[in-house]
């Protein structure tokens, strides 16, 4: 597998650290350490500077006593002492969701990436068939793996607790309290963004009209942040999730889609529910209009270029020579070919384009297809050994808390017992400590709960027969298209007829 040039771009000449964890075996971490090794070595020519361990203590007791190494790491990656971390595999880090959860939040959030060196990918970039599994084939694995990130936060939403992250613009994050507190200054800023935006102004105007005020040298504001401060609900009291397609970007999913619940960790949003809800309405009028705009360009417009020119970088001509793409006028009309500068060759794509679709349709889609419902049924039974181990997880951890807790009800006893005139502060101390052991054990009852619904699932799940779903070509959004040629073309020519040789990699 290759490495793709972006992220090698990202790490060329960065500083990148080993993190492995190792089981009871010794030879295991050595392996770890070794695979990391020759990644460095093969793709970057460098070595790591440094390299965090954990030890082996059993799976489930390091849970909660969290591994010495990975905080180091954590700690370490606030610093900036590196810029990238690489491990040996997946498993090796998602094996329990507490960890997945903390690697995720400390690294991936400071823009620290964690590469796997087995599959030379970006941690969270799953490789390309779990991708497609997960981008709407089917909803489940989906569900399963952001769940796993994100079922704290969906029940800190829920709750209408603050969920983390990056603070919105014009809140300051009290700790202590976990709670958003409008900033003074920046209040008034969010302020009259809303009320320009009211008034008519759109994104990139309102930016300018900020830039101007601060006069800074640096201009601060561009439009997609004073989007990202119009859709935003939150400045009138209101948590969502779901509203931002993907982790980042700016595109604002339909808000069917979205989660909402009132926000109880703000006492004071910045404006009224009824301000957000009119700039709501002014926005999607707007993109409701941009849209047909669009539709009407590609319906009726000369400018119809919006086909893929999906073999580009894979069609080579029979002279060995990779054809190049260009779009032609011919009579006003713009129609699209692949050519050989060399030959003087040329074909138009369409026809090529048909060809490779039914060559695909007839070769691949079954193949396909079996590949997907076989790993679609690895990824539920490797989920199901996850969660039935967090849930062991989960009863260890309550007869530990539940231990202490009778262990500290003993002493208070012997101390009541024991002195007449106690000592006051111990008692209260004991008694705190005693409810803290209460509270974490029903915390713990809760995840638990959620773990058992979640496994029924997963195991209903398995007993379901296999997806039948469309693989053919045609399906397929143009950016999936593109990638999928990359990952099974192995080559692709033009004869003189204008047929197709294709070479599939072996699916099977
Ligand atoms: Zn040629």
């Amino acid at each position: 597998m290759i490495l793709e040039q972006e992220l090698l771009q990202k790490l060329t000449g960065k500083r990148g650290v080993f993190y492995g964890r190792h089981s009871t075996d010794k030879q295991d971490i050595a392996w770890q350490i070794q695979l990391v090794d020759n990644f460095f070595e093969e793709v970057l020519h460098s070595k790591p500077i440094a390299y965090y361990s954990d030890e082996a203590v059993s799976a489930r007791k390091t849970k909660y006593k969290d591994r010495a190494k990975l905080q180091h790491l954590i700690k370490d990656s606030s610093r900036g002492v590196f810029d990238f971390v690489v491990i040996s595999s997946y498993d090796r880090i998602a094996r329990n969701p507490i960890d997945h959860l903390k690697l995720r939040e400390a690294l991936t959030e400071k823009g620290i990436p964690v590469i796997i060196a087995t599959t030379r990918t970006e941690y969270g970039k799953e490789d390309f068939l779990t991708r497609l599994l997960f981008d709407g084939i089917s909803k489940y694995e989906a569900d399963q793996t952001a769940q796993r990130t994100s079922d704290n936060i969906n029940t800190l939403v829920f709750q209408g607790k603050w969920k983390g992250g990056r603070t919105p613009f014009g809140y300051v994050y009290h700790r202590a309290s976990n709670t958003l507190k409008p900033d003074p200054i920046r209040r008034e800023k969010v302020k009259e963004i809303f009320s320009m935006y009211e008034k008519g102004l759109g994104f990139k105007e309102i930016a300018n009209v900020l830039n101007d005020e601060e006069k800074l040298a640096k201009p601060s504001w561009y439009k997609e942040k004073v989007k990202g401060i119009i859709t935003n609900p939150i400045y009138a009291g209101v948590l969502t999730l779901y509203r931002r397609e993907g982790n980042s970007g700016y595109r604002i999913r339909d808000r069917s889609e979205w989660v909402e619940h009132e926000a109880k960790c703000i006492t004071s949003p910045i404006i009224s529910k009824q301000q957000w809800e009119n700039c709501w309405k002014i926005y999607s009028e707007k993109t409701k209009i941009y849209g047909k705009k669009k539709e009407n360009q590609a319906a009726g417009g000369t400018t119809k270029l919006d086909t893929p020119f999906f073999l580009k970088k894979i069609l080579y001509c029979t002279c060995g020579k990779m054809m190049r793409w260009r779009n032609y006028t011919n009579q006003k009309k713009v129609y699209q070919a692949y050519i050989c500068d060399d030959c003087d060759y040329r074909v138009p794509c369409d026809l090529l384009h048909k060809k490779f679709e039914q060559e695909w349709n007839y070769r691949v889609t079954d193949s396909l297809l079996q590949l997907m419902n076989g790993k679609r049924k690895k990824l539920a039974e490797k989920e199901l050994l996850i969660l039935e181990e967090s849930i062991k997880d989960c009863d260890v951890m309550k007869l530990d808390l539940k231990n202490e807790q009778n262990n500290f009800i003993d002493r208070k006893k012997a101390l009541l017992r024991n002195s007449g005139d106690s000592d006051e502060a111990f008692v209260y101390a004991l008694d705190l400590l005693i409810k803290d052991r209460e509270k974490r054990i029903s915390e713990i009852n809760d995840q638990k709960d959620l773990l058992e619904i979640k496994k029924s699932k997963v195991s209903e799940f398995l007993e379901a027969s296999p997806v039948n779903i469309s693989l053919n070509f045609n399906d397929f959004s143009p950016r999936d298209k593109n990638e999928l040629i990359r990952h099974y073309v192995l080559s692709c020519k033009v004869s003189r007829e204008r047929d197709l040789e294709i070479t599939f990699v072996n699916l099977e």
